[in-house]
């Protein structure tokens, strides 16, 4: 029996998609082209409704071929899905794909036990540099799905963490990246003594960054994404002190303009956003920043624009993706419409990049 794997979107995707590969290998099946699989499994991504109308499109070629979707799935998306006899697991919920195959494919799985299924997975993630610390969000950007895709923020424990980056490193991993909407705001529920949850002294984030930093080995850590209200100078603070910490830091700007912040429901100014940007360039030793930002948001003028811009020539990011907005279902800023031209966005778009990656 044979699979294909189309993965879209973040490295969480990614990553949701190493395992899943690695668990159907070991089940037996071999990996294939689209065209020669028995079964297709889609981990789609809903930040963009672009993503998701291509994978309307391509179903139409599929019609022989079990679809399974795993992802960022919107509600609404959800039934259309399950209106054309797609199924949708959660990436998490093994116990729902291991039913699915189950049902669909002869015998082949009827001897493994769940608790084989678990195991296999528990190997698998040795194999890849990412290790999930944080899933879902709790910050409700007006443009964003992923709240109601993934959920409400959940930490993993610390200890789980700092095992998998044992594993790892055992492994002969040289570089372990901690994935998150929001690693910053990772929270563990700590409870250990002088540092106790409520009353903490130092944030989760950045002790766990020492935690790994203090495991002996030749690798190094980096850590995607954060968000700038959860930036504390503790953090910025390890991020230069410790030797294993790649010296870089991903913080998403979206706009430079109050107006259009406070629109995505950014609780931050260009102001207080710069300062942390000032706190990062006057740290001990240099350290890069990137960055992501939305051109053509809804209401977005010249003037907001050109807000912007005099961010990105402030900061010198060492990489922006530049991103054009384009409107999703379900979400708050759906309800604004869409009025500025493509051919707008495409133009603003230019400009930054021209000011960030081309240099
Ligand atoms: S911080 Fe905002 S953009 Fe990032 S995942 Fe959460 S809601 Fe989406």
């Amino acid at each position: 029996m044979k699979y294909y794997l189309w993965t879209i979107g973040c490295q969480y995707n990614e990553w949701d998609s190493a395992r899943l590969g690695y668990l159907l290998q070991k089940l037996g099946l071999i990996e294939s082209k689209q065209e020669d699989a028995d079964i297709i499994i889609v981990l789609a991504c809903s930040v963009r409704q672009t993503a998701i109308d291509r994978i309307f499109g391509k179903i139409k070629s599929w019609p022989d071929k079990k679809v399974l979707i795993s992802g960022c799935v919107l509600e609404k998306d959800r039934a259309k899905f399950a209106a054309k006899n797609i199924e949708i697991f959660e990436s998490g919920d093994i116990k729902h794909l291991f039913e699915i195959l189950s049902e669909h494919f002869d015998n082949r799985f009827e001897h493994f036990k769940l608790s084989e299924f678990y195991s296999l997975l528990s190997e698998q993630n040795t194999q890849s540099m990412y290790i999930p610390i944080t899933i879902g969000c709790n910050n409700f950007c007006s443009y964003c799905a992923v709240p109601y895709t993934r959920g409400r923020e959940k930490s993993r424990a610390m200890d789980e963490v700092v095992n998998d980056a044992k594993t790892l490193i055992k492994k002969g991993q040289k570089e372990i990246m901690l994935l998150g909407q929001n690693v910053n705001s990772y929270n563990a529920g700590r409870n250990e003594s002088g540092i106790i949850n409520g009353g903490k002294t130092k944030s989760d984030f950045a002790l766990l960054l020492e935690k790994l930093n203090d495991l002996p080995g030749d690798f190094k850590i980096s850590f995607t994404s954060n968000h700038p209200k959860d930036m504390t100078d503790d953090i910025i603070e390890a991020v230069a002190r410790l030797p294993k910490v790649i010296k870089q830091i991903h913080l998403p700007l979206q706009s430079g303009s109050d107006k259009i912040l406070k629109a995505m429901n950014r609780p931050y100014t260009k102001k207080q956003y710069l300062d942390i940007v000032n706190k990062i360039k006057t740290a001990e030793v240099p350290i890069k920043i990137t960055t992501d930002v939305i051109v053509g948001f809804p209401g977005e003028t010249e003037k907001d624009f050109q807000e912007t811009v005099e961010v990105f020539k402030k900061v010198g990011y060492s990489i922006a993706y530049v991103n054009k907005y384009s409107p999703r279902a379900g979400t708050a800023a759906h309800k604004l419409g869409d009025p500025i031209a493509w051919s707008e966005k495409k133009r603003r778009w230019k400009i930054l990049d021209e000011i960030a990656n081309k240099k």
